[in-house]
Order: structure tokens, then sequence, then C-alpha cells
């Protein structure tokens, strides 16, 4: 297995105003190649006075560019979709890079990126409101929508080109200006793709960029109450965080968190489906994903088969460089994430979990330079800690459920909700898991990963706050405003006792 050559280098600036520089106390971050250590680039290190010079600019931009005529917005990102279509493999490439995941998936990311934009680019000349009649004759009532103001945007590593423009492309196109701070483990994504939006036309100051620390440039972005607007995805821990800075304003804001998501298999699943959902589901991105199937509960009649087929089908996987042709599952994003894998297999080990594959690092000279760990499997019970906390790498735990209302007890008992699935050839099963299981999203006969862009997405519980994408986006990033015109002309007053 040759591993392709990765020599190019990228040095991601700040973009305030329409500039491209450094941040003002002049530091630099370098970008490692999970898979290699290798230093892929570095970025810009911004300041709390950054992300306030970035707040001053998108507040100078909003007026301009709230009242654009909606297509000509549009014109702007029908261009920077094109560019990002043209350049899809570049950009697949450079999350590979950067992020780790297998160049097949970073190529299913980097199309996600396009076609997020080519749909809200409809959403912006769309921007449905709703009239409804009044209750008196000669009288309208209807809602108009204006830009919500000044966005603020903090992101994941773990999807740096997709995260990003679920967000940025409906904010921007519906015509408010956004201060972004990427995550800082994967920001030339994030920084490419601000490039080629400027090059399809933005104009200076609507979109600024500001990649830097989550305790400086995010604290500051919060912090600042002309941010009308927040966008925050990542753990729980910090979406409270922020959540507390957001109370100060009480802004818009959409929170998308943690979860700790089931994959049910009902005996009478179709095992081969079955299987083959939990292996993507829960080892894709190394399982660095929100929506991964980290609890895999199997009704007991089936459990031995699903057991011996799923853990066989797990060591067939091929982990490596994700540059590498046939590689299946890359390495996790950095030694923190590594370190905590490595910190929930001991715990699983000491609470008498069962490892059923995995769980022991490798030792060959690639693998062990960069921050690999193979796709492990536990089997347990719902309340050990490895069932109960994120782990965010590739460890999931098989969960025997004596029957299937037992099922939808053990997915439900944990504090988060954001994904769910079964599988089921039961039709009357689907429906009820639909209805029983706590979960901003619940899939049949699909694991609970892979959503798409026209339907909202967030979470229950300790999952999130709000939704993304779909109208519920158009609501996150535009004000209504409720409109009553009479055209009586008979000086109709409210309740009046002195008609
Ligand atoms: P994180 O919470 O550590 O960081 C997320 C972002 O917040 C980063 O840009 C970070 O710099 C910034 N940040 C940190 N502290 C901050 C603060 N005090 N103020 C403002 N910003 C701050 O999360 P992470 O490790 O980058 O990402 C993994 C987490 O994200 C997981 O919990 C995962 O489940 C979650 N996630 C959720 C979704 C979803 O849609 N629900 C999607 C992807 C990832």
């Amino acid at each position: 297995m040759a591993t392709q050559d990765h020599t190019e280098r990228i040095d991601a600036q700040l973009l305030i105003d329409g500039e491209f520089r450094e941040g003002q106390d002049g530091g630099r971050v370098d970008v490692e190649n999970p898979a290699t250590r290798d230093i892929v680039g570095t970025v810009a290190e911004g300041t709390e006075a950054d992300a306030e010079a970035a707040v001053d600019t998108a507040e100078d931009a909003l007026a301009e560019w709230a009242d654009r005529p909606a297509p000509d917005r549009a014109d702007v990102f029908h261009r920077f979709a094109d560019i990002v279509e043209e350049r899809q493999d570049e950009l697949a490439r450079l999350i590979t890079l950067e992020e780790g995941k297998p160049l097949e998936e970073a190529g299913y990311e980097a199309s996600n990126v396009h076609t997020t934009i080519r749909y809200f680019v409809g959403e912006t000349r769309r921007m449905r409101s709703s009239v409804t009649p009044s209750d008196q004759d000669h009288k309208q009532t209807y809602v108009k929508r204006e830009p919500v103001g000044v966005v603020g945007l903090i992101t994941p590593w773990n999807f740096p080109g997709m995260l990003p423009m679920w967000n940025l492309a409906p904010a921007l196109v519906l015509g408010n200006p956004v201060v972004f701070k990427p995550a800082t483990t994967t920001p030339l994504t994030a920084f490419r793709l601000v490039e080629w939006l400027q090059e399809a036309g933005l104009p200076d100051g609507v979109l600024n960029f500001v990649p830097g620390g989550g305790a400086t440039v995010g604290e500051a972005i919060l912090q600042d109450d002309r941010v009308e607007a927040v966008s925050f995805t990542g753990s729980t821990a910090t979406g409270k965080r922020v959540a507390q800075l957001n109370a100060q304003f009480l802004r818009h804001q959409v929170l998308e968190l943690g979860g700790k998501n089931p994959l049910i298999v009902a005996e009478d699943a179709n095992l081969d489906q079955a299987i083959g959902a939990a292996l993507w589901s829960s080892f894709s991105n190394a399982g660095q994903k929100c929506t991964a199937s980290s609890r895999i509960v199997v009704e007991e009649p089936i459990l031995e088969e699903f057991r011996e087929r799923f853990v066989a089908t797990t060591e067939e996987l091929t982990v490596g460089n994700g540059l590498d042709e046939g590689v299946e599952m890359g390495p996790l994003v950095d030694e923190d994430g590594l370190e905590k894998v490595r910190k929930y297999v001991g715990i699983g080990k000491e609470e008498g979990a069962e490892v059923l594959t995995g769980a022991s690092e490798f030792e060959d000279d690639e693998r062990s330079t960069g921050h690999f760990y193979p796709p492990t499997i536990f089997e347990g019970h719902n309340d050990m800690r490895i069932c109960q906390d994120e782990i965010f790498g590739p460890v999931t735990t098989l969960i025997p459920a004596a029957d299937i209302e037992t099922a939808y007890d053990i997915a439900n008992d944990v504090r988060y909700g954001l994904s769910a699935a079964i599988y089921t050839t039961d039709l009357k099963k689907g429906h009820d898991a639909i209805d029983e299981l706590e979960a901003g999203t619940v899939f049949v006969n699909q694991g609970p990963v892979g959503v798409e862009v026209q339907v909202p997405f967030g979470g229950m519980k300790e999952s999130g706050y709000g939704r993304e994408l779909g109208q519920a986006a158009v609501d996150n990033y535009t004000k209504q405003k409720t409109v009553y015109i009479d055209y009586s002309d008979e000086g109709r007053y409210w309740y009046l006792p002195w008609d």
C-alpha cells in the first residue's frame, strides 16, 4: 500500500473586511496530518481584537448586503457552487489531509458542500413566509422576513467543509454578514472555502474569517452584543457555555451538540443490511460523528449471529492513511482524540465490558506514528460509562435486549437524543420505533447517519437546541415581522368600548 504524495502546504490567514491578513499578535499554529503527523500547513491565530474587528466590519456590511435583491446575492452563490463542484477533488483531498477520513468519504463531504450551497441559493428567492386571513374584512395580515443581522458561526473539526457550509450558505445568502471561527484542528478546508467565496464575488466585509481558540476568539464573538444570531456545533459541554453567553442577549441560536446514538437491530431485521449499516455508522470517519452508532441494541434471538458476523466484518476493515487506495477507516483527528479513546477503552475493560474485537493498538511503523486506533466492539450493558458518554472514536458497544420494548427503553436511557435507528422488516415495529425513540432524527432501515439538506436536523435532550438545514435554517437566519394593513377606511380601533 503506497502512500500518495502529499506535499502541498497551505498557510491560512484571517479574512477581515475583504483583506487576508495575519492575526494581531502575529501567532501561527501548525496543522498536522493525523495519519502521518506531517505538518500540512499553518494557520494564523486570531485574537479577541481580531474578533472585534471582524464584528465591526460585519456590522458595517449588513445594510448593503441585506438590501441587495435576492437574485444578486444568489448569483454569487451560483458561482461559488460551480467553483466548489469543479474543485471537488481538491477539496476532498484537503479534508483527508487535515482531518484524516478516507478520500472517498471526503469526496461525499465535498459534494455535500456544493449540494448545500445550491439548495440554499433556491431558498433565498423563496424566503417563504405566510399569509393568514385577518378576522376582519378589508384588513390584511401577513408575515415578512428580514435578515437577522450579524451571525457568529463556530464549528468543530469532524466535517470541516460540510458543517460550516450548512450554516454559512443559508446565513449569507439570506442577507446576513457572518463572523466565522473554524476549529483550530482543521482550519485549512474552511480557509479554502472562504477564498473561493471571495473569488465568487462576495462583497468585502460580508464574510469574516477568524480562526483561533475557543476561549479567545470564540468567547469574544459570543460576548459581542452586536452579534444577533449564533450557530454553534460542538460538544455538549461547550454548547452549555455558549448557551449561557447567548442568554445575555436573548439572541437567535442553534446548538448542534453530542450524541450517543442507538442502532436497534430487531429480531426480524435483514441482517446483511443491518450489519452493513452498523459497520458504516460506527466506523466511518473513525467513529468521529455526532450521529455515530455508538450503541448497538440487539434483540436476543439474533444476538449470536449478529455478534459473530458484525465482528468478522469489522475485522476485515482496512485501516490506514486516508489518501491510500483501499483504506476504509482513517486515524483519529489528533492526540487528544486518541487519548480519549484509550481512556474509554480502559474504562470499558474496568467496568467489565467484554472486548469482542479491537482494543489493542497497532504496532506497525505507519499506524503507530499516526493517531490510529483499531475499530473496537465491546459487549456490555447500558449503564456502563462506555454506553453513556460520547467517546467520539471507533468504539461501539453491543447491548443485548430481551425484547423490542426493552430495546426502546435502552435506546432512550441516555442524556443525549441526536439520532436513532432501527432495522426491522415489520412495518408496525418501524412505526412504533418512530413514536418511541427520543431523538431529533429517527431512521428506519438506515443507520443513524447520513442526513439530507432539505429537511431539518438537530437534537433532543442534551444533543442540542433548535434545528438546522431545510426551512429551519430560514427561521434561524431571518427575523419575522407580522404586518397588519387596514384598508377599510373606517377608523376601526381595537376592542372598542368607546365606539
Ligand atoms: P468542541 O466543543 O471542543 O469545539 C467546537 C468549537 O467550539 C471549536 O471551534 C472550538 O474552538 C469552539 N469553542 C471551544 N470552547 C469555546 C468557548 N468557550 N466559546 C466559544 N467557542 C468555543 O467540540 P469538538 O471537539 O471540536 O467537536 C466534537 C463535538 O462536536 C462532539 O461532541 C460532536 O458530537 C459534536 N458535533 C455535533 C454535531 C451536530 O450536528 N449535532 C456535528 C458535529 C459534531
